[in-house]
């Protein structure tokens, strides 16, 4: 019992273990966390990263993990990316209860205790222009200096900043800043601006504010709000935690959450920042924020990759408090393993080249009986049309093949997956292009299911459809979007320019056995030998599915390099 107990103790991340310390020593009954996205652009496999844990820890512990929508900066944020956001949690599985919460929602709770730190003398109205304040606040090596507007009475400062809030200014000229100390190691508590003047219109309280509180004063108030346990972002706030204490500790809040910073999620191949995926949005590089090649959460889905699959990436990488980069193997080798187990395999020929079985009578249709799964024989079988005429992959055939090669050539023997073995009679040529146009062969009619009675062996296992019965579908080669490793490491470079020129071959005509043209949107379905496939979302039309290729069935990249 007490071993278990242990190993259990083991496999907790650093935070889930603050979590359960926190549970046991009754500091709190059940733990409340929060996922607090800005909506101004869609989610990427990295904010996966933060969703998992938040909302892990809440179904973990039975306890409460809201949605909450940092909306304090009414120029970028839009109302598609909070509908984008919340398809996207809920596809990863979780729910956040009666409904999503918004920042905004508490402007006038915000607004009341900047006017309670006026009044304990603990936030100032200051006039400095931007510039000025930029260059009061010195540097990384030098304090910074005193605002003259530091020392205005309280009154003074109540009667501005009520000024401010009534639109009575003009955004720049004024801002509320916290009175801390302008000579702190810490850059963030040189008297940081809490509040500013901005005339837009916010997506959901309209044009009722002119002034906008700002990020660091917002989240621990309202992480507060909501008497939220444990506050989790990523590194990079570590220097902000001082602000969010300070914030809380002069209004005497009743509830303190705790700051807890871990390692943002970088992925190779990939750029992670919504502002650079905004760049390659708008730049017309890609086909929209849900393109196949992107890891926004929504480009994944439509790339045909499985919440489960996320969510076990995401576990495997674990939750640390050290910078690291991720490999995207592992990434794309937690879709393989989700697929290999759930995913029906069918036949689908990508470049095909004809095969005619002289002997073959014309007409003739055998139905073939193939398995939906080599090892999961409840997933059954179906019939494929075996004729005269069939398609082969193109590569499966060469003139002049080496010993290695196993598949057809002239004098090559070769088993049709489901199918006969075939032997090699003749094949034509394009005299112009070089390019194969036919070829022809013999099937053995005594070799149905693909083993010869006479025991002969046949290394070769190639895959084919009917060229009488099947049908041509559009089929996407997706692959890694960059070419490099990590895209932004050459200062010289600009990732733009690291783009994989190859991220995305169509095929119009490739070939697929009959029952494919009746998968829905959204399929998943590993094609043999080629890989894992599934139905665009967006472009595929009642019979006539266009595939997005998710992964290849073996890592390709690792013998490029
Ligand atoms: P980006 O850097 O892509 O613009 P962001 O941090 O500005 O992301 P937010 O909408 O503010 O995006 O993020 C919501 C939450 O997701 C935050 O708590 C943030 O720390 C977390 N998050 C964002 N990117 C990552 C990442 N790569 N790994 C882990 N968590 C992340
Ligand atoms: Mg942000």
């Amino acid at each position: 019992m007490k071993k278990t107990d242990e190993q259990k103790d083991k496999v907790l991340d650093f935070i889930r273990q603050i979590v359960a310390e926190d549970l046991k020593s009754g500091k709190h009954r059940k733990p409340v966390t929060r996922f607090p996205p800005e909506p101004n652009g869609f989610l990427h496999i990295g904010h996966a990263k933060s969703i998992c844990l938040n909302f892990g820890i809440k179904v973990e512990n039975n306890g409460i993990c809201n949605l909450r929508f940092d909306d304090t900066n009414p120029s970028k944020e839009e109302t598609t990316y909070v509908e984008s956001i919340k398809e996207d949690v809920a596809w990863l599985g979780y729910d956040w209860g009666e409904r999503p919460l918004f920042a905004s929602d508490y402007f006038p709770q915000l607004c009341e205790f900047a006017i309670a730190l006026i009044n304990r003398g603990k936030a100032y109205v200051c006039q400095l222009s931007p510039e000025e304040i930029r260059d009061y606040r010195g540097t990384l090596t030098e304090p910074g200096k005193n605002s003259p507007y530091r020392n205005q009475s309280v009154e003074k400062n109540i009667g501005l900043f009520e000024k401010m809030k009534n639109g009575e200014f003009a955004e720049g000229s004024h801002v509320l800043r916290a009175k801390i100390d302008m000579a702190s190691p810490n850059l963030n508590m040189r008297d940081p601006v809490i509040y500013r003047i901005l005339k837009a219109t916010h997506h959901r309280t309209g044009d009722t504010w002119q002034i906008y509180p700002m990020y660091d004063y917002t989240h621990c108030l309202s992480d507060m709000l909501e008497n939220i346990t444990h506050s989790l972002c990523t590194l990079e706030f570590e220097d902000h935690r001082p602000l969010y204490d300070w914030i809380l500790n002069a209004l005497d809040t009743p509830c303190h959450p705790r700051q807890i910073e871990f390692a943002r999620l970088n992925l190779t191949y990939t750029v992670m920042s919504k502002r650079k995926i905004m760049q390659l949005v708008e730049g017309n590089y890609v086909e929209g924020w849900s393109d196949p090649r992107m890891v926004t959460l929504s480009g994944l889905r439509r790339r045909g990759y499985t919440s489960s699959a996320i969510r076990s990436f995401i576990t495997a990488i674990g939750v640390g408090k050290r910078d690291s980069w991720i490999d995207i193997t592992v990434l794309e080798n937690s879709i393989r393993d989700d697929l290999n187990s759930s995913a029906a395999r069918k036949m689908c020929v990508l470049d095909p080249v004809k095969v005619i079985l002289d002997n073959f009578p014309s007409g003739q249709v055998d139905e073939m009986e193939a398995k939906n799964h080599p090892q999961k024989p409840e997933m059954g079988t179906r019939l494929i049309p075996f004729t005269r005429e069939l398609y082969i992959e193109r590569s499966d055939f060469m003139e002049d093949p080496p010993r290695k090669f196993h598949r057809l050539g002239p004098g090559r023997e070769v088993r049709l997956r489901y199918g006969y073995l075939i032997q090699y009679v003749s094949h034509t040529t394009d005299e112009e292009t070089g390019k194969i146009i036919e070829i022809h062969c013999t099937y053995d009619p005594e070799t149905r299911g693909g083993s010869a009675p006479d025991g002969r062996k046949v290394k070769g296992t190639i895959h084919w459809v009917s060229a009488e019965k099947c049908s041509p579908v559009t089929v996407r080669l997706y692959d890694r979007l960059f070419k490099v490793e990590n895209p932004e490491a050459d200062k010289e470079i600009h990732f733009i320019e690291q783009l994989n020129p190859g991220s995305k071959i169509t095929l119009n005509r490739a070939m697929a056995e009959p029952g494919l043209v009746k998968l829905q949107p959204g399929d998943n379905v590993q094609f043999e030998r080629q890989g894992y496939f599934c139905v665009d979302t967006e472009e595929s039309k009642e019979g006539a599915p266009v595939f997005n290729r998710t992964v290849t069935l073996r890592d390709s990249w690792a013998k490029k390099k």
